[in-house]
């Protein structure tokens, strides 16, 4: 069964959220606060899929992300966000969300997101017991088995759920433009909600993590009017 931690201060929403949850046979432990989250998710850490509400009165839904994220590379991470807070809904993903939705929301919204981002992970986990480990371009390895990419330099760099997923995406079309609707429906899957922007957000994530000058990118390289390609 799969696990959920849902974090929303306001008690009819997340009685909602938990209800729906529940109903759809999903785990689900709840938090009114952030700090609350956290040490919940301290304290159980095998939650599959977490969440949080963006406002919050104590620590906000934006650092109990980075807090999650920082021990987990493999929860997925889903914002809630109300429709006032769209400049908010791209800091909450560059601090490490895969996901963000919109309040209010219906049930079967709710639900279609929760199970799209649990698929989106179980793919690629089930792609981790495959027959290969790595992919190597250059002196660039992507690891599947410890999802993280191997520099050059001798450094290992973990990689969320969906920074991997990209990479992966990338790596094995070497040095081709992919247009960012590919992206978006192989990684974030046809049945998705929201806008393409969400990869130019994860692109730019994983440019700060890889690229020495993330402003002037020599391995994702942009595709104007296309995508993006991978260059080692
Ligand atoms: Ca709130």
């Amino acid at each position: 069964m799969k696990k959920i931690l849902v974090c929303e201060d306001e008690a009819a929403i997340r009685e909602f959220v938990v209800l729906n949850l529940q109903k759809s046979g999903f785990e689900v432990a709840e938090a009114a606060t952030g700090e609350e989250a956290v040490s919940l998710f301290e304290k159980q850490g095998d939650f599959d899929i977490a969440l949080l509400d963006l406002m919050l009165p104590g620590i906000d839904g934006i650092e109990v992300c980075k807090r999650l994220r920082s021990k987990s590379d493999t929860v997925g991470i889903i914002m809630l966000t109300a429709r006032t807070q769209e400049s908010d809904k791209i800091s909450g993903l560059s601090s490490g969300a895969d996901d963000y939705m919109t309040k209010p929301f219906s049930p079967s919204e709710l639900v279609a997101r929760v199970n799209s981002l649990c698929r989106r992970m179980g793919v690629s986990s089930a792609k981790n017991d495959g027959s290969s480990d790595s992919i190597t371009h250059g002196d660039y390895t992507l690891n599947i088995r410890r999802r993280c990419l191997e520099t050059p330099e001798g450094k290992s760099i973990e990689l969320t759920q969906v920074e991997f997923n990209i990479m992966e995406y990338l790596f094995s079309n070497y040095g081709q433009p992919i247009d960012r609707s590919k992206i978006l429906a192989k990684v974030w899957g046809a049945e998705y909600y929201g806008e393409e922007k969400i990869v130019d957000v994860n692109i730019r994530r994983l440019r700060m993590k890889i690229e020495q000058e993330p402003s002037e990118p020599k391995h994702i390289i942009t595709v104007w009017g296309r995508g993006y390609k991978w260059i080692s």
